[in-house]
């Protein structure tokens, strides 16, 4: 019979109560023991749920306030110079290392932040000198340990194993080889498997999802010396990896002194079976079989045929889990109202892929689960057989795409000069990302009308009177290329999916993406169809107004998928060209419209990028081919536009490149112009607007820093070529610095073209 048990389960509370918590504590709302006491239930009621769902072990340490990889390096003492000011207590620390600043303790620039692997988990970069020293402080992690057995639970501790957490860490100052630092990482994370098995702790889950990468050979011998080193220690390891298989790292995690291994089943397919045939006798063998990654209701009979003759066979050393950690899940399809009984009956949130898991170790040892099972093939079969789910169209649609659907008709050179005398625009023309200033207004007006408290006309004219106040503001500030500003919008991809079939928007989905910020992605269920144009009276109100160029505004294919559950019934580069379907035909719309540019965001391509280098160009090939055909439908002196928000630029500059839009905007003020260097290089040849106005800052950029700015640009980049825009979108910003900092960021303009 199988052990059961997890990798991790979502902190957020069903109720994002800790997200409300943190904000309360941080504003001073409340203080910090109330603060705590919402950590403690969210910790009680997880582990109660990992035992009322047949775990013998419950797993501690998985959750945190902030950051797991926060906690690690406060666990080992990793606290950069700049907080070590005594000004704050070790909780605040914490707090001020992830946000810059708590309720106690001097303000410090914060550590940085970045993506946990492929997910959209973001983690808090450890900082590390070269003379780095490791003080353990493991008293999260024990009063977590003593809470878990307080309440009656046996426990299996989770750390992020140390060549993982290294391999994650940044250099403070200088560059230097963070490996030199791993002989003393390694004293410490024994120290600390000594004191948990002081503890009677026996089994340790270690997680090092570094092995799903291809390592540099210096790291794979990392693995090794570590796995080696903390073979002296009397807990159990189970190493644990997730996103991905293993490749050319299975030899070595096979060879490593570990008690236990655990694979992703559901990403690292049948890999396992190699591992089965080399499994030593007194190793256990752990098996991601439920989709940690996304949302649907897995197949319990096909998995239980093929788990039937592993569980005979390996007895208590098969264990059972999901893929990865359940904190990239929504919480509990319960707290859940969005949904018809149908779709409903599709999906598992992080609860009740606790229930399949347990579901699975009662079929596999024996017990009468009859009725569940039928309950979930019964499920599974009416996906399979929907209506909702197939379309036939849009699946002939698809098939019949080819390359011309992705080409333009002209090159660029020649669709430039068509549109330069369409449109009618200066040199250095200036324009915004879309979006302007999300008011309480304008907010309060969207819900009103999403309760049903507002009648669709009045709604539409409050929106139309929205829009011509941004008009208005463009026209007096002097931009040369206008937008609607997106006061319709909740956010760029749930606005679409709201409209596209195939779509579902949960009301509590919600996922940790950072800290106390959560995202809500929509889910693909089905093929994805366009019923109805989805902003085209927007636009088209929106340009009636004004004799300059309105631009019109999209979310790209990629980043629809991207930031939403997709299907796993259908590859997704399958999805992703449905969508692009649907964007062509809203795209050619606008353009019947009248309206001559339009862009279509694609902020998320490269975080779409596979974890594996050598699977990178099969997927851009597919994202940029979408990209293209939501974008290819149009004539030539339409004019398309692309954005893309912070990013390195530079390994996919060739895929950039072959999007072809007209015009590229990306963020670069920050980096002081240097991600232009990318397209320099490359010799980009289409139009790029460097954005020169730092929007995530409060701060007016006046009129000499813009100028500045773009000069360092056209050093790079033909004058000819450049736009002035701000880095992103302005609806975090309000209009007391939005409409001083676009007024110099015109006048800058019209400072270049009087020097050219
Ligand atoms: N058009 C969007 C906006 O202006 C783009 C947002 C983004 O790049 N993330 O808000
Ligand atoms: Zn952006």
């Amino acid at each position: 019979m199988p052990v059961i048990h997890s990798l991790g389960l979502p902190r957020i509370g069903a109720q994002r109560e800790l997200k409300f918590a943190l904000e309360d504590y941080w504003n001073g709302a409340s203080g910090r023991e109330s603060l705590l006491s919402v950590a403690r239930h969210i910790r009680q009621q997880n582990w109660a749920r990992q035992r009322a769902a047949g775990q013998p072990r419950v797993t501690v340490n998985d959750f945190s306030l902030y950051d797991q990889v926060l906690d690690h390096s406060l666990l080992l003492g990793v606290i950069p110079q700049r907080f070590r000011d005594d000004s704050s207590d070790i909780f605040d620390t914490g707090f001020r290392m992830a946000r810059g600043r708590a309720p106690s303790g001097t303000p410090r620039r914060a550590c940085e932040m970045t993506k946990w692997f492929d997910t959209n988990y973001h983690y808090l970069a450890p900082e590390l000198e070269a003379e780095q020293a490791f003080v353990l402080d493991p008293s999260k992690l024990l009063a977590e340990i003593t809470e878990a057995r307080d309440a009656g639970h046996a426990v299996k501790p989770v750390l992020i194993g140390p060549v993982t957490w290294l391999w994650l860490a940044r250099c403070a100052a200088g560059e230097f080889d963070r490996l030199q630092l791993l002989p003393a990482l390694l004293d410490s994370y024994l120290q600390l498997l000594e004191l948990l098995a002081g503890q009677g702790v026996d089994w340790v889950q270690i997680d090092e999802p570094v092995l799903v990468l291809e390592l540099p050979r210096a790291w794979r011998a990392a693995i090794e010396d570590a796995y080696r080193a903390l073979a002296a220690s009397p807990v159990r390891l189970l190493l644990t990896t997730y996103f991905g298989g293993l490749g050319d790292n299975l030899d070595l995690a096979l060879s490593l002194p570990v008690a236990g291994l655990h694979l992703d089943r559901v990403r690292g397919g049948e890999e396992y079976r190699r591992v089965l045939a080399e499994l030593r006798d007194d190793q256990v063998l752990s098996l991601g079989v439920i989709d940690g990654r996304n949302i649907w209701r897995a197949d319990l009979a096909a998995l239980l045929e093929e788990l039937q003759p592993l569980s005979q066979r390996l007895g208590e050393r098969l264990w059972l889990s999901s893929s990865c950690s359940l904190l990239h899940v929504p919480v509990d399809l319960e707290a859940e109202d969005a949904f018809d009984p149908e779709l409903r009956s599709w999906l598992a949130y992080g609860a009740q892929k606790l229930d399949e898991l347990h579901l699975l170790g009662e079929a596999l040892a024996g017990r009468d689960v009859a009725d569940a099972l039928a309950d979930n093939a019964r499920a599974l079969a009416s996906r399979r057989g929907s209506e909702r789910v197939h379309r036939e169209e849009v699946r002939q649609r698809c098939r019949r795409l080819s390359l011309v659907d992705g080409e333009r008709g002209l090159p660029y050179g020649e669709r430039a000069p068509l549109q330069r005398s369409r449109l009618n625009l200066p040199l250095y023309p200036t324009t915004t990302i879309g979006s302007f200033p999300q008011t309480a207004d304008i907010r309060r007006t969207r819900a009103q009308f999403r309760r049903g408290e507002l009648p669709e006309a009045d709604y539409v004219e409050r929106m139309q009177t929205e829009i011509a106040d941004c008009i208005a503001r463009q026209e007096a500030c002097g931009l040369d290329m206008l937008v609607h500003g997106e006061a319709e919008r909740n956010d760029m991809v749930e606005y679409f999916g709201e409209q596209l079939q195939g779509y579902a928007t949960s009301r509590n989905g919600w996922v940790q993406s950072y800290g106390s910020r959560c995202v809500k992605p929509p889910v693909i269920y089905g093929d994805v169809a366009r019923p109805d144009a989805m902003t085209v009276e927007w636009s088209r109100y929106a340009q009636s107004l004004t004799s300059r160029p309105v631009k019109g505004m999209l979310t790209g294919p990629v980043t629809m998928l991207q930031w939403s559950f997709v299907r796993d019934d259908l590859p997704r580069e399958q999805t992703c060209l449905q969508i692009a379907l649907a964007l062509r035909d809203e795209v050619r719309e606008l353009e019947s419209a009248g309206i001559a540019a339009i862009q279509i965001d694609e902020p998320a391509i490269r975080e779409g990028l596979p974890l594996r280098r050598s699977a990178w160009e099969p997927y851009l090939d597919w994202a940029v081919y979408a990209f293209r055909v939501a974008a290819c439908g149009v004539g030539p002196a339409t004019q398309i536009h692309t954005h893309m928000c912070y990013s390195q630029f530079n390994d996919i500059m060739h895929a950039i490149a072959a999007m072809d839009a007209d015009v590229i905007t990306i963020e670069t003020s920050r980096s002081n112009m240097q991600l232009l260097e990318a397209f320099t290089d490359f010799e980009y040849p289409n139009e790029i607007g460097p954005g020169v106005y730092d929007i995530h800052s409060p701060n007016v950029p006046t009129v000499e820093q813009i100028v500045v700015l773009m000069r360092r640009a056209a050093e790079r980049v033909p004058a000819e070529r450049l736009w002035v825009n701000p880095d992103c979108g302005l609806k975090t910003r309000g209009w007391e610095e939005v409409g001083p900092s676009l007024e110099n960021l015109a006048a800058a303009a019209r400072q270049l073209r009087s020097e050219a």
